[in-house]
């Protein structure tokens, strides 16, 4: 397993936004902030004076993102599973690993992940219980699980991710009943809980939802709901 040392922080720079269309994409910075910055709507680089990167820097960052590349091809496509040293990877923003044949349990480790925005682990084969460690996510707006064989129950814990906005949890296995910590989720916008085995009531707390926009569980389903 290939780790970073502490001489070489596991860390590359990333603007603060990215057209929807490159979502997926990787973006290396070479400048930053905007040449232009009049737009009178546009808040996003007041304040901040447009440079060019040194050339040093961005091959700096270019090869953090080779060793990146190296940990998840040596690691993901020799096991199955994911490796619990994804952890270490503090800088990571994005996990995508969706739609794969990935096996086995999601590591705790993940939970490290302080810096992570989006994890993307939907479409796989992973099993076990949902870790609780995933509520120490501090910065995570999108978790993705769905579509996999994950058993258990909800962990309440993921009633700490107050950053979190989607939340797709649905078409696994998962059984017992529906935390109402999960009401705590201040900005949570989306929240798929269907296709699982979950009993019990709806909680009330989940009326607290002020930004939620689309709710579906089992075959119960409200769009647009006013709370
Ligand atoms: S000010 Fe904002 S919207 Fe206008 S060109 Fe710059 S980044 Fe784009």
């Amino acid at each position: 397993m290939k780790k970073f040392s502490q001489e070489d922080p596991p860390v590359f720079e990333q603007g603060p936004i990215r057209p929807p269309s490159e979502a997926y994409s990787l973006l290396i910075r070479v400048t930053r902030n905007c040449p232009w910055n009049h737009c009178s709507f546009c808040p996003v680089y007041k304040q901040a004076m447009f440079s060019i990167r040194p050339v040093a820097h961005v091959k700096n960052d270019i090869d953090l993102v080779h060793k990146y590349v190296d940990i998840l091809r040596d690691n993901i496509d020799g096991t199955g599973g994911i490796p619990p040293e994804l952890g270490s990877l503090l800088g990571l923003e994005s996990l995508f690993l969706f739609d794969n044949q990935l096996s086995g349990d999601i590591p705790p480790e993940l939970g490290d992940l302080a810096s992570a925005r989006a994890i993307y682990l939907n479409g796989n084969q992973l099993s076990g219980a949902i870790p609780p460690e995933l509520g120490d996510l501090l910065s995570i707006e999108d978790l993705f699980l769905y579509s996999n064989q994950l058993t258990g129950s909800i962990p309440p814990e993921l009633g700490d991710l107050l950053t979190l906005q989607y939340l797709y949890l649905n078409d696994n296995q998962l059984t017992g009943s529906i935390p109402s910590n999960l009401g705590y989720l201040d900005n949570l916008q989306r929240l798929l809980l269907n296709g699982n085995q979950l009993s019990g009531v709806i909680p009330r707390q989940l009326g607290n939802l002020s930004s939620l926009l689309y709710l579906q569980i089992g075959k119960f389903l409200r769009q647009d709901l006013s709370l």
